[in-house]
């Protein structure tokens, strides 16, 4: 069965042929790859071409695909239980950890994505509060429950529109939108609606719509303004979380956020996602208190393990520091050879573990109106010269890149020469 034969099969029984929209290829045109296997830092297709992996599941696999250590926990995990609905100490342990790791959270709740860990923590900061609306950000994605699909309105500042069809109008009244990188948007928006502001939600390193690193100070400013009128502030650290480091954004602005989401790295490649806070916050969830919300897969014993087992080697082997020195390598490498025809004038945004390829700008992209015109289409095609080498990115100009542990100088020395042979051919 050829991959195209693949693609027509599934597009008769599932919508595009997919099981999440990006995965189809439409962003970057052509039929998608079919994988079976992968292993470290490559994926193999079911033609048994290899490709050399950086998009990563989109972020969870920062040890890179099935790292020994790893599968023998969950090997080990499979012949214990693969699901209990009841108590058990995997979930404890996974909890205590995080709780000893990181001081904003005090206590946490385990779920199975990261939408749902947003969902959820949203309703915490409405009980906690007793407001009703929320403010997030153009640019800036948290999962796809009805009110977090919204964009900027056309007409007043913060009005929010619907991203997408299906969501009524009553699940958007409650959501206001501003551009990032506006300290002064935020300020105003408040004095207005302060009062009735549940949360300001944010991903502190937007990483959903290219990546949009922010400056400190309007980190830092914001969340004053959110605090002074009486809101949460909400880190949407999904992404971000256990990637750019162990205590994720909040330590590296130095800013303690009210509620904070985790997913992707946390289950190590399997389905956790997680809500957390003070005891005062997550105290008010079922059944300590009053706001509901369960789980038939919740605390899952195989995720529990397998991300407890990705963050205790992250930390013993301290693996953060020669992951970041080694990608700012690659990425550094990357772009010169991306600049070597001087016709295209790419540039890198890296941060940590995480990076993303746009022609250059005049100053760093912070918000989504800055992104280059035609950056979709040059994404595009890089994406094809370099797929048709064995590198596989994820196939949309708006997702980043990410590195592993499991790409080694080796590895990365070959892929610079496949990029440089694509560019070559191109
Ligand atoms: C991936 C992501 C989500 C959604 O998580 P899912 O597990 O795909 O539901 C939410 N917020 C951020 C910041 C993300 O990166």
């Amino acid at each position: 069965m050829t991959q195209a034969e693949l693609f027509e099969r599934a597009k008769k029984v599932s919508p595009g042929g997919v099981h999440s929209p990006v995965r189809s290829f439409r962003s970057v045109g052509g039929n998608p790859v079919f994988f079976k296997r992968a292993e470290g830092a490559y994926l193999y297709d079911t033609d048994n071409k290899e490709y050399v992996d950086f998009c990563l599941s989109f972020g969870p696999l920062i040890l890179g695909h099935r790292d020994p250590e790893i599968e023998e926990v969950v090997r080990e995990t499979i012949g214990l239980a693969w699901t209990f609905g009841a108590c058990e100490p995997y979930s404890l342990e996974l909890a205590e950890f995080i709780v000893e790791e990181i001081p904003w959270v005090e206590k946490i709740r385990f779920v199975s994505s990261g939408t749902e860990a947003v969902m959820s923590a949203l309703r915490v900061a409405r009980a906690a509060t007793g407001r009703d609306k929320i403010l997030k950000f153009d640019g800036c994605y948290h999962g796809h429950s009805d009110a977090l699909l919204v964009k900027s309105g056309s007409g007043l500042a913060g009005e929010a529109s619907s991203d997408s069809a299906g969501i009524g109008k009553s699940q958007l009244q409650d959501t206001l939108v501003l551009p990032l990188n506006d300290e002064v948007a935020v300020d105003k928006l408040f004095a207005e609606h302060g009062k009735s502001i549940s949360c300001l939600i944010i991903e502190p390193l937007p990483a959903n719509y290219g990546l949009l690193i922010q400056r400190k100070e309007y980190i830092e400013k914001i969340c004053k303004i959110a605090k002074s009128h009486g809101a949460l502030v909400l880190f949407d650290e999904v992404i971000s979380g256990f990637r750019v480091g162990m205590k994720g954004m909040g330590e590296h602005f130095d800013i303690k956020p009210d509620l904070v989401t985790y997913g992707k790295i946390i289950g190590g490649g399997f389905p956790v996602g997680a809500y957390a806070g003070s005891k005062e916050l997550m105290d008010l969830v079922a059944p300590s208190g009053p706001v509901y919300q369960a789980g038939t897969l919740s605390g899952n014993p195989i995720g529990m393990r397998a991300g407890l087992a990705v963050l205790k080697k992250m930390k013993r082997d301290n693996l953060y520091e020669s992951l970041n020195v080694r990608t700012k390598k690659f990425t550094d490498e990357l772009k010169s050879i991306l600049n070597e025809k001087g016709n295209a004038s790419w540039d890198i945004s890296t941060f940590t573990s995480i990076f993303w390829a746009h022609k250059q700008t005049q100053s760093p992209i912070r918000t989504i109106d800055e992104i280059p015109a035609g950056h979709k289409e040059g994404f595009a095609k890089l994406f094809h010269s370099l797929l048709k080498e064995g590198v596989y990115l994820a196939p949309s100009g708006y997702e980043v890149g990410f590195f592993s542990h499991a790409h080694n100088d080796n590895i990365t020395t070959k892929v610079l020469e496949k990029v440089r042979k694509a560019l070559k051919d191109n």
